[in-house]
C-alpha cells in the first residue's frame, strides 16, 4: 500500500516526515485525533526494519492514545512520534533538538512524553527547542518519570476488580501475581504489599526480583510459571501479546489488571477471558495513571501537586467499574467495551463543537 493511501485509510489529522540531514535525525510524527484536547504521546526511538514499519507503529500508536486519553476522561488527544535509529549509538543532542524544532513548529498541536529508546533527560533536550514537552526530568525543572503514577492506577483497577469478582476491594490477605517488577510492576508490587496482599512475583532479570521479594517480603517463581499461579488478580507489568492462546487456558484468577500495552495478543482474545469468567480490565485504561499526570504537567507549565495527581488517578478505579458494567449490560468484553466508550466521548465531545456565538465574516 502506497504511504497516501495508508494514512486516508485511518484518518488522520496530521502525519509529518521529519528530515534533518546535520543531525541525522528521520522521524515521522502522528496526530490522530484533537478532539479532546493536544494530541500527547511519547517519542519512540528504535532502529526499524523498514520506514513502512516506522510509520505502522506511529500510525497505530498514535491511535491507541486517541482511546486511552478517551478513555482516561483527560482533555488530551492522541499522537505519537518515532526517530528511526538506535538509541546507544545514534541519539546525540543535536538530533534531539532537530526533533524538538519540528515539534515547537507544530504549535502545541503535538506534546512529546518519553518513550522506548528515550528518558526524561531526553525531554529536557527537547524542552530547550519547545515548550511542548512532558515527563521532562525533575533535575531540570520538570515533573520527571510518571511510573509511579501509572502504578497507583493499576492498584486502582485491581481494587475495582475485586469489588466486582468478589464483592469487596479490600487488597488485605488477596493474591497478586505480578509479571514484570520493573518501574511500573515494583511500584504496583509496593502499593499492594503496604494494603496487606500477599504477592507472587517473576521477573526475566533475577537480581531486582530477589531484591524486592526479600525487601516487601513476596513469593517468586520462574517466568513461566507465573500463568498457572493461583491467585486473585495477574498484573501483566512486562511486555506485551503475553495473554494468548498458550496462557489464556491456563490463568487460574479471578481477573487480570497490569500496565503492559497490548497485552492481548489479538482482540479474540478478549471473548476467550469473558468464556472463562475471567473480568480483564483493559490495558489503555489501567495504565493511563501516568497520562493522567502528564495531562496535569502539561497544563501547569510543570509544577505539580503529586497528592491531587493520585487523587485524581483514582479514577481509574470508577472507570473499570463502568467499563465492566457496560460491557455485560451490552453483552461484550470489557475491551470493545472500552472502545465503544472512548468512541462514545470522541463523538460528543466532538458534536458540541459547533456551540458558541455565530461567526462573523
Ligand atoms: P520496565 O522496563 O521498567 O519493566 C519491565 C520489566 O519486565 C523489567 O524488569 C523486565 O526485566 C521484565 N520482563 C520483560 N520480559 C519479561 C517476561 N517475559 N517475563 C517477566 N518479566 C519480564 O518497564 P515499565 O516502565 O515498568 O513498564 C512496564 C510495562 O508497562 C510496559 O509494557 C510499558 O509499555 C507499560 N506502561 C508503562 C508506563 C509507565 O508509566 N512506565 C505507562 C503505561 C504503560
Amino acid at each position: 500500500m502506497g504511504i497516501f493511501e495508508q494514512i486516508n485509510t485511518h484518518d488522520y489529522q496530521q502525519i509529518v516526515f521529519c528530515n534533518h540531514n546535520a543531525s541525522g535525525l528521520r522521524a515521522i510524527i502522528a496526530i490522530h485525533d484533537t478532539t479532546l484536547g493536544p494530541a500527547l504521546g511519547g517519542v519512540r526511538m528504535r532502529p526499524f526494519a523498514s520506514e513502512q514499519e516506522a510509520l505502522e507503529d506511529v500510525l497505530r500508536l498514535a491511535r491507541g492514545m486517541t482511546y486511552k486519553a478517551a478513555i482516561a476522561g483527560v482533555n488530551l488527544g492522541g499522537g505519537k512520534s518515532v526517530i528511526l535509529g538506535d538509541p546507544r549509538t545514534e541519539k546525540s543532542e543535536a538530533l534531539l533538538r532537530a526533533m524538538g524544532r519540528f515539534i515547537d513548529s507544530l504549535g502545541g498541536g503535538y506534546v512529546a512524553g518519553q518513550d522506548i529508546g528515550t528518558d526524561s533527560h531526553d525531554m529536557a533536550v527537547l524542552r530547550a527547542e519547545t515548550p511542548h514537552v512532558s515527563c521532562v526530568h525533575r533535575k531540570a525543572g520538570g515533573a520527571g518519570a510518571p511510573s509511579f503514577a501509572t502504578a497507583w492506577g493499576v492498584t486502582a483497577a485491581i481494587r475495582a476488580i475485586l469489588k466486582t469478582t468478589t464483592g469487596d476491594d479490600e487488597l488485605e490477605g488477596r493474591r497478586i501475581a505480578i509479571q514484570g517488577v520493573g518501574n511500573v510492576g515494583a511500584m504496583v508490587a509496593k502499593y499492594c504489599r503496604q494494603a496487606g496482599a500477599e504477592l507472587i512475583l517473576t521477573d526475566i532479570a533475577t537480581e531486582p526480583l530477589e531484591r524486592l521479594s526479600h525487601e516487601i517480603g513476596a513469593e517468586t517463581v520462574a517466568p513461566e510459571e507465573i500463568y498457572a499461579t493461583d491467585c486473585d488478580i495477574f498484573s501483566p507489568c512486562s511486555i506485551g501479546a503475553v495473554l494468548n492462546d498458550e496462557t489464556i487456558p491456563a490463568l487460574r484468577c479471578l481477573g487480570i489488571a497490569g500496565s503492559a500495552n497490548n497485552v492481548l495478543a489479538e482482540p479474540r482474545h478478549a471473548d476467550l477471558l469473558t468464556e472463562r469468567g475471567i473480568v480483564y480490565g483493559p490495558d489503555y485504561l489501567v495504565n493511563s495513571g501516568g497520562l493522567i499526570r502528564c495531562q496535569q504537567e502539561v497544563r501547569s507549565g510543570g509544577a505539580l501537586d503529586d497528592d491531587k495527581v493520585l487523587r485524581h488517578v483514582e479514577q481509574i478505579y470508577d472507570q473499570t467499574l463502568e467499563v465492566i458494567r457496560i460491557a455485560s449490560e451490552r453483552g461484550i468484553s470489557t475491551a470493545e467495551a472500552a472502545d465503544r466508550m472512548a468512541e462514545e466521548r470522541i463523538a460528543s465531545v466532538r458534536a458540541v463543537r459547533g456551540l458558541g456565538p455565530p461567526q462573523t465574516p
